[in-house]
């Protein structure tokens, strides 16, 4: 009997090394207090082993005392666990204070019983025919057990707490160390009121040391684990179908029942209803695979993603698998959406410009034997539209457009919306019926029920000869016909064909050479000579001209409309203007009464202050103001009137006299004269047609000239070419002359031989 229980004492012990040698070295945060625990149930069962192999009281008693003390230290290691174990120690502080108080007390008081002999005596009794040292309790024992009782059943009560406010799943964790706990009590119990000679509830010590170990260190609550899978497993989107082995459904999500719309009892139906459902699955059973599926058409589709996975355990052997069913079809409608949007035009519901230019370049190159045309569908003016009406039957115009163009299209037109409020149009030239389209674009009439309006829209065409070019640039060439019908309101379709190019790589190639043809003097000054009524010059117009070394003799019709355009008309005046200067300048000697018009495009308002710029010019070469005249044409007037008529202004102020250029070319009426600012008046004889109607070309004339010397305006007639103009301009009180029958425009220096001469 004694042997037995040195054996299992021993081998208690060498376990509980053991363990608090693993607990030691376990990096979680109860393992400290465990091994703490099982490090102080050591000595208790060392004590007791000392206790049942001594034959000798000493032995015995020192036994003892590692026993009853080292049990204060089991207690004090028992609340530092159960704090770590069932958490929240923080509310239990004070009580666990005078806990461990007591604890040191009863310590102290176990060990003064060497001194005092309060706590315990010993007594010997014979064991298997050899003396064993039992002992006696005093009243010192009494507080010991009466303080580790106390302390027990206070951690007991933790643990019960713990349990009836745990979740159920928890339960276990601490039912289990609380029943060790009771069964320790009990046994304890029992040793004491039956006084057998061996401790044996040292044994439940050790068994209750070896479970803290294990289920504070090692124990995973599977069934928990179970339901936490399945609650997650549940809370996802996917649907999910668990299958065994032999591939029959041992579990559902929650997401995959609704799905399946099958009960739990119908889990052997889900392979056929999968089947049904993805009609095309080919082997459902195969063992990884995945796959996009469309269900439905038109907007009920329902589109899904499947995956299925086959799990094996460590030999390789199959152990189940799962199937994923996901529901992407809001992912799929809103990708469709986007691309819809990004390749879209949101008001038209044409393609973007982008897009459309992508499908352009597709259909030509994938469409090589069919020639196409690209059309550049400008509406004009439609910032009127907005202005007028509203930026709602704007919209609504576009959209109208838009309609016409898809209802004329057929599937072999790509077509979109450019910008604003132009639309692009790509198409077999076979398609092209320019009469009928012709027609239709004539009466184009946008109406919202409250508002009638005539849309003005024009057609750049181009064909497509260079299919390897940017579908841009064919727009740009598409955008550039639209110029040639700007001002013809007859026509409302343009091409641009070869002579449309000719014209741009000509306006292209004097426009790069403009500056160096000025720096190199290639741009010259002609003076045209104006004479007053006995035919004696007092001035001339300064007319410009290009002697371009490979192109020859360039007059101003060839080159002033291309800068007037592009607004390099600019360049050019400032340089005309400077060179009228410098020959004033240079007359002020011989021919100081002289003085020299020049011209200024209405262009040159927009980009500079004409005003300062020639006052500059006067002042840097000396000259007096009424010696530059100035020729405006009455376009000038056209825009900014207000504004246009206070820079006049602002010359005759400062000297300069005004003439107003082709009076009687365009809108200028008699009736606008007697708010113009100006001092002569240039009437062109071509704008009379004379030759047509002498007699009335010769009333209109006389009017003019009459009317003007009324309101104290000078009138200059030029393009006078025969002596019978020039008489009966005098007779009708024309002061000044100029046109081919006195001088063609001629170089500085030949103007100024012809002065010398007719003096
Ligand atoms: P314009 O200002 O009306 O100039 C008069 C034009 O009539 C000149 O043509 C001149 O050569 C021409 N001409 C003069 N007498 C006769 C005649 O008896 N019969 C006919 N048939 N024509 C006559 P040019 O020099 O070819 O200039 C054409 C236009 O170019 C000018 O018309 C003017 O608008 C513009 N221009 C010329 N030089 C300049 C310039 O330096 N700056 C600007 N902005 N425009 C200029
Ligand atoms: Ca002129
Ligand atoms: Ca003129």
């Amino acid at each position: 009997m004694r042997e037995q229980f040195t054996v299992i004492f021993l081998l208690l012990i060498l376990g509980l090394m053991t363990c608090v040698n693993i607990a030691t070295r376990s990096r979680k945060k109860i393992s400290r207090p465990v091994g703490l625990l099982l490090a102080a149930l050591i000595p208790p069962v060392t004590g007791n082993l000392l206790i049942i192999c001594s034959t000798v009281q000493l032995y015995a008693d020192i036994g003892r005392y590692i026993y009853f003390i080292g049990m204060d230290f089991v207690m004090f290691a028992l609340m530092k666990f159960t704090d770590a174990y069932c958490g929240r120690p923080e509310k239990r502080i004070a009580l666990r204070n005078i806990c461990y108080a007591l604890l040191l007390i009863d310590a102290v008081q176990l060990f003064s019983n060497i001194f005092f002999g309060h706590a315990f005596g010993t007594e010997m009794i014979e064991v298997e025919g050899a003396p064993y040292y039992t002992f006696v309790p005093y009243i010192g024992q009494a507080f010991h057990r009466a303080v580790d009782y106390g302390l027990l059943v206070g951690v007991m009560i933790i643990f019960i707490a713990r349990m009836i406010r745990a979740p159920r799943i928890y339960l276990e964790r601490y039912a289990v160390i609380f029943i060790t706990m009771m069964i320790c009590a009990a046994w304890q119990t029992l040793y004491i009121f039956s006084r057998a000679p061996i401790d044996r509830s040292m044994i439940g010590f050790g068994v209750f040391g070896l479970l803290i170990f294990y289920f504070s260190l090692y124990y995973r609550p599977l069934r928990l684990l179970d339901r936490m899978l399945a609650d997650v497993a549940s809370q996802m989107n996917e649907a999910l179908f668990f299958f065994d082995a032999g591939e029959r459904c041992i579990w559902a999500n929650e997401p995959a029942m609704k799905f399946s719309e099958l009960t739990e009892d119908d889990l052997e139906k889900v392979p056929d209803f999968l089947e049904w459902r993805f009609e095309y699955i080919k082997d459902l059973h195969a063992e990884e695979w995945s796959s996009p599926y469309e269900i439905g058409t038109g907007d009920s589709k329902k589109y899904y993603f499947l995956d299925k996975h086959t799990l094996r355990d460590e030999k390789g052997r199959v152990t189940g698998s799962f199937l994923r069913v996901r529901d992407n079809t809001e992912e799929q409608k809103k990708l469709q959406r986007e691309l819809w949007c990004a390749s879209h035009d949101i008001l038209t519901g044409l393609y973007t410009r982008e897009f459309m230019y992508e499908r352009i370049h597709q259909a030509l190159t994938e469409d090589p034997d069919t020639d196409y045309y690209i059309v550049f569908v400008d509406v004009k003016n439609f910032k009127i539209v907005n202005d007028i009406f509203s930026t709602a039957f704007g919209d609504h115009a576009l959209r109208r457009i838009a309609a016409r163009i898809r209802g004329f299209s057929t599937e072999n037109w790509v077509y979109g919306r450019l910008a604003g409020a132009t639309f692009g149009v790509c198409l077999p030239v076979g398609e092209f019926q320019e009469e009928q389209l012709e027609r239709r674009l004539s009466g184009f009439i946008v109406s919202d029920g409250n508002h009638e309006y005539h849309l003005l829209i024009h057609l750049g065409v181009y064909q497509v000869t260079d299919r390897s070019a940017d579908v841009a640039t064919m727009f740009d060439r598409a955008y550039v016909a639209l110029s040639e019908i700007d001002e013809d309101y007859s026509r409302h379709i343009a091409y641009y064909d070869e002579e449309l190019r000719s014209k741009l790589v000509w306006e292209q190639h004097i426009s790069t050479q403009l500056g160096e043809a000025i720096a190199n003097r290639q741009i010259q000054p002609y003076l045209q000579p104006i004479v007053d009524s006995s035919g004696r010059p007092v001035g001339a117009e300064a007319l410009v001209r290009w002697i371009h070394p490979e192109d020859g003799f360039l007059s101003p019709g060839s080159f002033i409309p291309v800068f007037e355009k592009n607004g390099m008309i600019v360049e050019v005046d400032r340089y005309m203007w400077r060179c009228a200067c410098e020959i004033l300048s240079r007359w002020s000697d011989e021919l100081p009464d002289l003085f020299i018009s020049v011209n200024i495009s209405p262009k040159d308002f927009y980009f500079m202050d004409v005003v300062s710029e020639i006052k500059g010019l006067t002042e840097e070469y000396g000259i007096e103001p009424r010696r530059l005249r100035i020729e405006i044409t009455e376009t000038v007037m056209m825009n900014d009137g207000e504004d246009r008529m206070r820079i006049l202004n602002e010359f005759r102020e400062l000297g300069f006299i005004v003439e107003m250029d082709d009076f009687g070319s365009g809108y200028s009426s008699l009736n606008m004269l007697k708010d113009m600012p100006v001092d002569v008046l240039k009437i062109d004889m071509k704008f009379l047609s004379i030759s047509q109607n002498r007699d009335r070309a010769r009333k209109i004339v006389q009017s003019i000239i009459g009317l003007s010397a009324d309101l104290g305006i000078e009138s200059l007639t030029e393009g006078v070419e025969a002596e019978y103009q020039y008489n009966a301009l005098h007779e009708m009180g024309c002061k000044l002359f100029q046109g081919y029958l006195f001088s063609k425009p001629v170089p500085v220096a030949d103007f100024e031989k012809y002065c010398r001469d007719s003096r």
